[in-house]
């Protein structure tokens, strides 16, 4: 309520009394939170952008210094008729890999965004899956070690075995980003009846407990990560939980700050005589 006082007088100004007016601006006070709110949060995501705009612009940028200048050696050397060292091109290709990974999670995102990532799930080997992607990071692992522990039996989801490499490929990468180098990175693979459970734990800088359930939002970086010394689009975990929650499956995490994270991938099973389709090999 909002209350004011006024004199009133007779027309030749000899005082009356006093008047209270009381007034319900309930509604009025409503609307204008409601105005604030909205401008806050156009605020919120004008800043949300404009953050993103210039970490993905710095991100993209950062690989194509040091893959022209490649270029350019391999160019003069390959003019003189000089030895041309193959590491040169590695590092090259490393770096257009990096910008290729970008702008694929740039793409992705885009497609959630506009429900157009398309999945076509087939019978397929997590097990087999989990192993291959161990195997294609052994270059990238650099002096951290890969632990695995699976069940002796074949595990078989339905689902995109692309996407689904990608979830787990995702969370190893964080792993070693995010962990010192040497650090032992334990990946494990459980069943229990018709629910398998991906771990990967890592004994890398972990993440405060008032960000944990943000991770998976589109843009969003932790405080652990928000200075620049970890590279990073905060899109990766955005693009994970999509394709998990799709397959009917659950991702989370578990983590301490300064001791470590584990990230948990959970998805139905289809069991290969329940199911008998035959079973592809996630190297497409
Ligand atoms: P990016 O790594 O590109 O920033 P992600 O979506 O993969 O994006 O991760 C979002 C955020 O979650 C990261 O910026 C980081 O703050 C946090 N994060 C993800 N994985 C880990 C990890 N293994 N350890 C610590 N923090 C992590």
């Amino acid at each position: 309520l909002s209350g004011s006082c006024y004199p009133v007088r007779t027309p030749d100004g000899r005082m009356l009394g006093v008047g209270i007016l009381i007034e319900d601006i309930t509604e009025r006070k409503k609307a204008e939170d409601e105005r604030a709110h909205l401008y806050r949060e156009a605020q919120d995501a004008i800043r949300v952008r404009d953050d993103f705009l210039s970490i993905a612009s710095h991100e993209l940028k950062t690989p194509l210094t040091p893959l022209s200048l490649r270029l350019a050696t391999l160019e003069r050397r390959l003019e003189r008729g000089e030895h041309v060292d193959p590491g040169l091109l590695r590092h090259a290709r490393q770096q257009l890999t990096r910008l290729t990974g970008l702008i694929n999670d740039l793409l992705d995102a885009s497609r959630i965004e506009a429900g157009r990532l398309s999945l076509h799930p087939e019978a397929t080997r997590f097990d087999t899956l989990v192993e291959h992607t161990l195997k294609a990071m052994e270059a990238q692992r650099g002096d951290h070690v890969f632990e695995f522990e699976r069940p002796p039996e074949a595990v078989s989801v339905h689902g995109d075995a692309y996407r689904l490499e990608q979830v787990v490929l995702n969370l190893l990468e964080n792993a070693l980003k995010y962990s010192p180098d040497g650090g032992t990175i334990r990946v494990r693979l459980s069943v229990k009846k018709d629910l398998m459970v991906l771990s990967v734990k890592d004994p890398g800088i972990g993440i405060p407990e008032d960000q944990q359930q943000q991770l998976f939002d589109r843009y969003f970086r932790a405080r652990n990560a928000s200075t620049r010394s970890y590279g990073g689009l905060g899109l990766g975990l955005y693009i994970s939980r999509d394709i998990v929650e799709r397959h009917g499956g659950r991702i989370w995490v578990e983590s301490e700050p300064g001791q470590g994270s584990t990230f948990y991938v959970a998805l139905p099973t289809v069991s290969a005589t329940r199911q008998p389709l035959p079973l592809v090999q996630p190297d497409r």
